[in-house]
């Protein structure tokens, strides 16, 4: 009976198992995980009060449930197990292992207390076993950079009451965590301009219900856009910023989570501990980009900052690696003869759940092909 290793259990090495054993039941699926459990970012990322979006492990758990899919946990390939191993021993190997590090933004202070990364930070709040224990600084002043959806859940899983975290699924630990600070301000940084945002429409409204946040937007950033050439999908969320920069500022909220478009952080300032921010105003860069160090800056007092820009992929010994994109070296998923990758470890942080299936049925069609043909190249 031919075998397949799938390394990861997220979505994309869950789905490309549920089509396998769907398609071929003559084949042996085995599913490497490196932790104690299942799922990758279903699980540890995802947002704990998006409790419907983690529905789709009922369907993972299904597929696990197959007599023909195996799901090994407790072993990391490259340490556990080498690729040399794998390769030995299975007709095809699959890597599904995400991007699970944290980019870098590579500006002074990014060492100091109360910096985070949004993995590490998504990682803590989800409690993923070797985050649970980071017990983050979470100060009044909350910064966070990055104009994608990570950006703006954390920045609604910080600004719910325990109230409305009544239903998230949040460890005891973490909801005492949260219950405990004391927010004031949460800043949301981009460096380009609202119309370059790929926040989705239903997050960005979502947090202008929140009991006890405001959302601010200065009209500044609004003005100049020419959103007749825009998709649908842009158009509408530049409405919703549209109408939160309207809405009159209401001081009595307890939290103000204000977005600031175009501005570029320069350095995290403070000696041990994060006291500060600096930015500058990116559309002075197009200006005159020779002397940036004499453009003018902005300090915006923080006490905590997430970096929400990114991640790649750790290298595995062994398998050929892209080191500038932070994923597996790859022509079109095929790593080298028998060899693939799928979900983010292959096209890098981007996409939803969604996208992990549609890419997982391509492979398992090339896989059927080829193992129906006997085809390794
Ligand atoms: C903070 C955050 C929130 C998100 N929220 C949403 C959302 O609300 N809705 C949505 O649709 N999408 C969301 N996404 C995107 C979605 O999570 C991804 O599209 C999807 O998880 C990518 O799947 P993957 O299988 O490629 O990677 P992952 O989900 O990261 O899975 C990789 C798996 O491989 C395992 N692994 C890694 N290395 C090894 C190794 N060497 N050996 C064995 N196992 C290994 C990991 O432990 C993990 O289980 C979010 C992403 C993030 C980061």
């Amino acid at each position: 009976m031919p075998n397949i290793a799938i390394i990861g259990s997220g979505p994309a090495g869950c789905f490309l198992a549920e089509i396998l054993a769907l398609k071929l039941s003559d084949v042996q699926i085995d599913i490497y995980e490196r932790l104690s459990h299942p799922f990758g970012l279903a699980v540890s990322g995802v947002a704990p009060d998006h409790l419907h979006t983690r529905k789709v492990t009922e369907q993972f758990e299904r597929t696990l449930a197959r007599d023909n899919v195996k799901l090994i946990v407790n072993t990391e390939v490259g340490s556990t197990i080498s690729y040399s191993e794998l390769k030995q021993h299975y007709d095809r190997v699959v890597f599904a292992t995400g991007a699970s590090e944290d980019r870098r933004l590579g500006i002074p202070g990014e060492h100091l207390t109360g910096v985070y990364g949004s993995g590490c930070f998504t990682r803590w709040y989800n409690s993923h076993p070797e985050h649970k224990d980071v017990q983050p600084l979470i100060g009044q002043r909350v910064g966070i950079i990055g104009n994608g959806n990570v950006a703006l859940d954390i920045a609604r899983v910080l600004a719910k009451t325990a109230q409305e975290h009544q239903a998230s699924a949040l460890s005891e630990p973490v909801r005492t965590h949260l219950a405990k600070s004391n927010i004031s301000e949460i800043h949301i940084f981009g460096r380009r301009g609202p119309a370059d945002a790929s926040f989705s429409l239903p997050e960005l409204t979502e947090l202008g219900t929140l009991a006890q946040a405001e959302v601010q937007v200065s009209s500044d950033a609004l003005i100049g856009i020419e959103a007749q050439n825009l998709p649908p999908s842009q158009k509408k969320m530049l409405q919703q910023l549209q109408q939160y920069a309207e809405t009159p500022a209401d001081a009595s909220a307890a939290i103000q989570i204000q977005f600031h478009f175009y501005a570029t952080p320069v350095a995290a300032i403070g000696t041990t501990q994060l006291e500060a921010l600096e930015i500058r105003d990116s559309r002075l860069d197009n200006l005159d980009s020779s002397s940036l160090e004499s453009l003018p800056l902005d300090s915006l007092q923080l006490d905590t900052l997430i970096t929400a820009i990114g991640y790649y992929t750790p290298a595995i010994a062994g398998v050929p690696y892209d080191a500038e994109r932070g994923r597996f070296a790859h022509n079109q998923g095929k790593i080298e003869p028998g060899v693939y990758c799928l979900g983010w470890c292959q096209r890098g942080p981007q996409g939803v759940i969604p996208t992990n299936r549609s890419e997982a049925m391509n492979l398992a069609r090339q896989l059927i092909r080829e193992l129906e043909s006997q085809d390794v190249d």
